[in-house]
């Protein structure tokens, strides 16, 4: 493989894979991954693959072997450490599926590290299919060269959420009936962003996040903005604050 200074071109493809990883390490791949490489990208040995274990950081590897459904890559080198992941978590009342992905899509692109779907009175959705989830987890994180995956937690109550929190975790409440506004309310340290389901969350639940410790109301501005839109806002505005951006 070429060692120029282009090299690896960060637009190498990029796969996740289960196991560790490390200069030498044989990575045997099947079913879509190796269709991927092999069927997709028509890849041919000496080929060069990006891989992540989603603890070791971004390894550099080669593919030896290409069968039609069985590919072989050997890891030569590491190319990027792991990333250090801003310590922010997105606690949502699920929405319709298409809109789920691409709430969970974005949240990944953006740096959230950990995703926690919440049941409250109005949520449309109560369940969460979590390998799909974590299907689409592992796909934007493939893209958009992250090196750790997002958590995805089992949908809870909204009761439970607020009973087994870590009341010394900042609960930014985004509030659409108002609230510090977010771009000052936030300060560093880990941090949870809770927004509400379409119909929003009702006055008891409202009264029961306010009442909680550590709860800060935010407000993303004078329009009412749909659920995935508000989560996005208030990640952004977030990563800006006091995030890594
Ligand atoms: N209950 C509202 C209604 O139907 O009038 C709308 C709820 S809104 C579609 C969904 C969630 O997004 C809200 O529960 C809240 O968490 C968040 N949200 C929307 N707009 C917001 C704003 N301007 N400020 C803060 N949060 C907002």
């Amino acid at each position: 493989m070429p060692a120029t200074p282009a090299w690896p071109p960060r637009s190498l493809t990029r796969l996740f894979v289960e196991q560790p990883l490390g200069v030498g390490t044989s990575v045997d791949l099947d079913g879509a991954q190796a269709n991927y490489l092999g069927n997709v990208m028509r890849m041919k040995a000496g080929a060069a693959v990006l891989l992540f274990d989603g603890g070791s950081g971004e390894w550099l590897a080669e593919l030896v072997e290409a069968g039609r459904k069985r590919v072989t890559l050997v890891v030569r080198e590491a190319t990027r450490p792991q990333e250090a992941v801003p310590d922010l978590w997105l606690a949502f009342a699920p929405v319709k599926k298409g809109r789920v992905d691409w709430l969970v899509e974005k949240a990944v692109e953006l740096g959230v590290a950990r995703l926690i779907p919440v049941v409250t009175q109005r949520t449309i959705v109560d369940k969460l299919n979590l390998e799909r989830t974590r299907a689409h987890i592992v796909e934007a994180a493939e893209q958009c060269g992250r090196t750790a995956l997002a958590g995805i937690e089992p949908a809870i109550s909204l009761s439970a959420f607020l009973r087994d929190r870590d009341a010394a975790r900042k609960l930014y409440f985004a509030d659409e009936t108002g609230g510090e506004r977010a771009a000052e309310a936030f300060t560093p340290g880990p941090a949870t962003l809770l927004i509400g389901p379409e119909g929003g969350f009702n006055a008891t639940e409202a009264e029961e996040i306010r009442a909680a410790v550590n709860a800060i109301p935010i407000s993303l501005g004078p329009r009412i903005l749909r659920a995935e839109t508000a989560a996005l806002a208030a990640v952004t505005a977030w990563m800006a604050a006091v995030g890594d951006w």
